[in-house]
């Protein structure tokens, strides 16, 4: 019955209310339509690495001739569609599971410097020197999930490093402000234009498709993000400019802060 969103509505009639219960149709319609196209597109972004891996075998199983060379050629790339297929198939179980139940179950003291630590060096094995990452620790600790804010905060990077040119700098911020606890991700990179900020949550939403699979994105980065900060009473707020670069900070509430006394 999740989907049926039991609406009352209260009528004024001859002076007396009546009360009204009715479903919303129009809103389980329109998770019915979310989902199917949820499921269209997870088929089609699976299908698309499928049809590589069977083409390649199809070719070994023939029995046809071929050099070292090509043979090693085809286990990379079969190798390649098969680690994307493991991504998205992830990506998709994290979003079920973050969907399954709506607030946080349990939360804990997240030492913040010791976690934003770890994603500076992961993000700097990731870039392989083609970009300048640096960071700035200010901010309190933080009373959350750590699986779920290091798997929030560690797309954001992802993204940052992705989608900048080579050469390119990354400023990592977690800071305090007056609204509460802040985190930054700062690039100088290929920006986004104003009319895709508002859609790029959706799952599946890419600005550039092809260049997001050459860049190894499952599209269901910002999804997960999403629901991670809805679970954490934060805001995302994206402010981007094409060709000059992006920046996408995370505003969590006062209350989120771990006071140390
Ligand atoms: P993906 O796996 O494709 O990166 P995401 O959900 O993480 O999917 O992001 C959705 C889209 O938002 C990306 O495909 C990309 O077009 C855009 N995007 C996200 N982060 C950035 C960024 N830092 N700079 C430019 N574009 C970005």
């Amino acid at each position: 019955f999740r989907d049926h969103k039991l609406i009352v509505h209260i009528i004024p009639f001859e002076n007396r209310r009546q009360i009204l219960v009715t479903h919303d149709v129009t809103e389980s319609e329109r998770i019915d339509m979310l989902r199917r196209d949820f499921i269209a597109n997870a088929s089609h972004e699976l299908r698309t690495p499928l049809t590589v891996i069977n083409g390649f075998l199809e070719i070994a199983a023939s029995g046809v001739e071929m050099d070292k060379d090509t043979r090693a050629a085809h286990i990379r790339l079969m190798t390649e569609q098969g680690n994307r297929m493991q991504r998205l198939v992830e990506d998709m179980l994290t979003l079920t599971r973050l969907e399954s139940v709506d607030h946080l179950v349990r939360t804990e003291v997240i030492n913040m410097r010791a976690l934003l630590e770890q994603i500076l060096q992961e993000a700097k094995a990731l870039s392989n020197g083609r970009h300048e990452i640096t960071l700035l620790v200010e901010g309190p600790d933080l009373k959350g999930s750590t699986d779920e804010i290091r798997s929030a905060m560690t797309n954001l990077v992802t993204n940052a490093i992705r989608y900048t040119p080579e050469g390119g700098t990354i400023q990592l911020r977690w800071e305090q402000t007056d609204k509460g606890p802040r985190f930054s991700v700062e690039d100088n990179g290929i920006g986004i234009s104003p009319e895709h900020i508002s859609r790029l949550t959706e799952r599946f939403y890419r600005v550039d498709k092809s260049r997001s699979r050459e860049t190894q994105g499952t599209g269901l980065g910002l999804a997960i993000v999403k629901h991670v900060l809805l679970r954490h009473h934060a805001q995302l707020v994206i402010d981007s400019t094409p060709d000059v670069g992006s920046q996408f900070s995370v505003q969590f509430p006062l209350s989120a802060a771990h006071s140390q006394q």
